[in-house]
């Protein structure tokens, strides 16, 4: 009633007031009262550590710098103590504008969950949203607000390390899971507890580093950028991702950060993106040696002309930037456009309601081990597996084996288990579930397991060879543990040489002489290249890096409790002379005379082009007939919906889940196109026994590519569409589909 009268008085007087002043307004008074250091500060992104690591040292003092305002957020500051200490300081400063704190938080934060790349072989985008809203859940408890997730960037060279961050190296498959994982960080929208700020990363093209060397530059078509790199962020942008970070790479010889077409002309400009745009690590003093910004005053020049908002860890923009908008050569418009869009994501967060509102010891306490999280840990590990081969139907192995032998470097190993890009708590080696353990769990009590580590994951040491094989004689099954260590993929780890590391390959021929059945499983962050295990051994288990519950999600598939569904984000390649490798390639004008039956696809003389394992392989305990592929009809004519479907019938032992896969290929067009695309995909569960019919549908939406002038539609003519359990194994009907 007392709001009525106001609101009737004020009118009145000619004012009208909103019961709820929005953001905008909040925003602009804010700014009103600002000086321009102070705006600046809000650019500015520190590390929570006392040593500065940047080419600038002068702040050493980061918490006074806090309280004079001169810093917006804080990177790696964990944990509702230290949270709270610096934002105490901050509500010290005049204006008592919050910090806001970041973290990587990729793959899960107290419960690590499977790498990326692992998590993207369920594909299933329940399962990956679920994984990032728990990791939201968790971080929101320990005071961050913001996590520098998902790493959207396609990879197609697995020797760059950075792919097990990441969805691999399919364009659409790297959408969908980009946008779960957008969806499941920020939950039902900022200001909720634990929604945390997603970000967008590296922006741009990242993945296509040449030689697959980390940082490399990228040289591509803007059709080719536009075509395979750019969707995963314009989808992302699109759902309303609040942050986009840039990346180390140049792009056609302009570094992404001072890339202004990249940034400001398509991502602000094009896309609309409303949020902000954070610096990679020191990529905007990086500038320098790439020879980009004779010094750092250039380079903070460049950075904010390009439209890079917020500069991580360089400290170009405090030292440099007031001295550019006084020389008038930044106008003042472009720092305030960069600080409105960091304090609307502070306020949309509801910061300024409380500062503290994520600083919550009770809360943290509830999450630094929920048993729930776990649980979900355990499932989207076994769901991440991917079984290679099982020749001999060795698997699922029976619990009651008398004797299983578990030999390798990874069988009792712990953080091995959370692979890169995971936060280490002092407590990791107590709560991640070894190999050695999960599987001990489920055998008969009546039986034995022996173990033995062989070898180290990366060294030359034989030592420990003939304990090994002693103990593969006495058991009735080996499962050998290979792989790479935790800290073999990831930022800055590319390889030359993705074989097994060290002398583990040496160990696997060594154990393999004794006779016994081996069940090897593969731990990595990447696709390894294990031609020789390939060839001569019969059963191979993909497991990646699965997290704080590894050795119980790998003992559920191994035993059979879950029947492995999983199928590769990548390509495997058969040897690095292949890379890059992809599936979605074009076809030469000849073909390769070594390899007529894979017809125009350009190769060597001395290797073919099949790969070890194709894009969306995976197999199950049971199998699967795809039979009576069809299509709704043959001419099209304009917005007509295509139907085409398959009978999908379980035709083995056991009820298993399967990816059926539906690739497109454009016969014809303005331009190139790849041999086939992948355009959608269902997961289907069935009994042993069952049958069902699959559909999709298919718009002529499905069918639009960039030409080479940048226009993006559909073409009248020739279509085949596929239907198939992987991307080398598919059954096609042609139609002609017109404008
Ligand atoms: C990485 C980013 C990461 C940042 C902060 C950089 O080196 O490239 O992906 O978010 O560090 O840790």
């Amino acid at each position: 009633m007392k709001k009525i009268f106001l609101s009737i008085f004020l009118a009145g007087l000619g004012i009208t007031v909103s019961a709820q002043k929005s953001i905008d307004q909040k925003v602009t008074e804010l700014m009103a009262k600002m000086t321009l250091e102070e705006k600046i500060g809000q650019l500015n992104q520190y590390n929570d550590d006392i040593t500065a690591t940047g080419p600038i040292t002068k702040d050493a003092d980061k918490a006074g710098q806090v309280r004079v305002g001169k810093l917006g957020s804080i990177l790696n500051a964990i944990g509702a103590k230290n949270t709270k200490n610096w934002q105490d300081q901050a509500m010290q400063s005049r204006l008592k504008i919050p910090l806001l704190f970041g973290q990587d938080v990729i793959h899960g934060f107290r419960t690590t969950f499977p790498i990326p790349l692992g998590e993207t072989a369920t594909w299933d985008m329940n399962l990956i949203e679920k994984s990032a809203r728990i990791a939201a859940i968790e971080a929101s408890a320990y005071g961050i607000h913001w996590t520098f997730a998902p790493m959207v960037d396609i990879g197609r060279d697995p020797r760059w390390g950075r792919v097990m961050e990441g969805a691999g190296e399919d364009t659409y498959l790297g959408t969908l899971v980009g946008k779960a994982r957008v969806k499941g960080f920020q939950g039902n929208g900022l200001g909720n507890k634990d929604a945390v700020m997603a970000c967008a990363k590296h922006f741009a093209a990242y993945g296509a580093a040449v030689g697959g060397r980390d940082y490399n530059s990228v040289d591509m078509s803007l059709r080719q950028l536009h075509e395979t790199y750019l969707p995963p962020f314009k989808a992302v942008s699109d759902m309303g991702v609040a942050t986009f970070m840039n990346s180390f790479n140049d792009i056609n010889g302009i570094p992404a950060t001072g890339n202004k077409y990249i940034q400001r002309d398509l991502l602000k400009g094009v896309w609309n993106f409303q949020g902000f745009v954070v610096s990679d690590w020191g990529s905007i003093g990086e500038m320098i040696p790439h020879g980009f910004a004779k010094d750092n005053k250039e380079a903070a020049l460049k950075a904010i002309l390009a439209g890079s908002d917020m500069d991580m860890e360089s400290r170009s923009y405090t030292n440099h930037l007031a001295e550019l908008v006084k020389e008038g050569k930044v106008d003042i418009q472009l720092i305030d456009d960069a600080v409105r869009r960091i304090l609307t994501k502070k306020y949309e967060l509801g910061l300024f309601d409380d500062p503290y509102r994520f600083i919550n010891e009770k809360r943290e306490k509830e999450q630094a081990n929920n048993p729930e999280h776990r649980k979900f840990a355990r499932e989207i590990g076994a769901k991440s597996i991917v079984l290679l081969k099982n020749e001999n139907q060795l698997l699922p192995l029976s619990p009651t084996t008398k004797k299983v032998a578990i030999i390798g470097p990874f069988a009792k190993a712990t953080v091995e288990n959370h692979g890169f890009w995971s936060i280490a708590f002092p407590d990791d080696s107590q709560r991640i579930v070894t190999q050695f353990d999960g599987i001990k769990a489920q055998l008969d009590k009546n039986s034995e397991l022996l173990y033995a580590k062989g070898c180290n994951a990366n060294d030359n040491d034989k030592s420990l060879f003939a304990e090994a094989v002693e103990t593969a004689k006495k058991a009735d099954v080996v499962i050998m543990t290979l792989g790479e260590g935790h800290a073999m993929s990831g930022e800055a780890k590319s390889r030359s040489n993705i074989h097994f590391s060290g002398v583990q390959e040496d160990l696997l021929k060594e154990i393999a002489k004794t006779g016994k059945p081996i069940i090897l499983m593969i731990n990595a962050g990447r696709p390894l290249v294990f031609d020789w295990a390939s060839e001569n051994i019969p059963t191979i288990v993909y497991t990646w890096w699965l997290g704080t519950e590894a050795g119980n999600s790998i003992a559920d598939v191994l035993f059979g409790k879950i029947n492995p569904g999983g199928k590769l984000p990548m390509t495997f390649p058969r040897t690095e002379g292949q890379i890059p490798i992809y599936y979605n390639h074009y076809n030469t004008g000849r073909p390769a005379k070594n390899n007529t039956d894979r017809n125009y696809v350009s190769a060597y003389i001395d290797l073919d082009n099949d790969p070890a394992y194709p894009f969306g392989f995976g197999l199950s305990y049971t199998t699967f007939q795809y039979s009576d592929v069809n299509v709704s009809a043959t001419q099209l004519k304009g917005n007509q919906t295509l139907t085409a479907s398959v009978t999908l019938t379980n035709s083995g032992n056991y009820d298993g889940e399967e990816v059926v896969q539906l690739y497109i290929r454009d016969l014809v067009g303005k331009v190139v196109r790849p041999v086939k695309e992948l355009k959608g995909f269902q997961k289907i569960f069935l009994k042993k026994g069952e049958s069902k019919t699959v559909s999709f549908n298919i718009t002529p939406e499905d069918l639009k590519f960039y030409d080479d002038e940048l226009n993006f539609d559909w073409e009248s003519g020739e279509f085949d569409i596929m239907i198939g359990t992987n991307s080398a194994q598919v059954q096609t009907k042609r139609v002609n589909w017109e404008k």
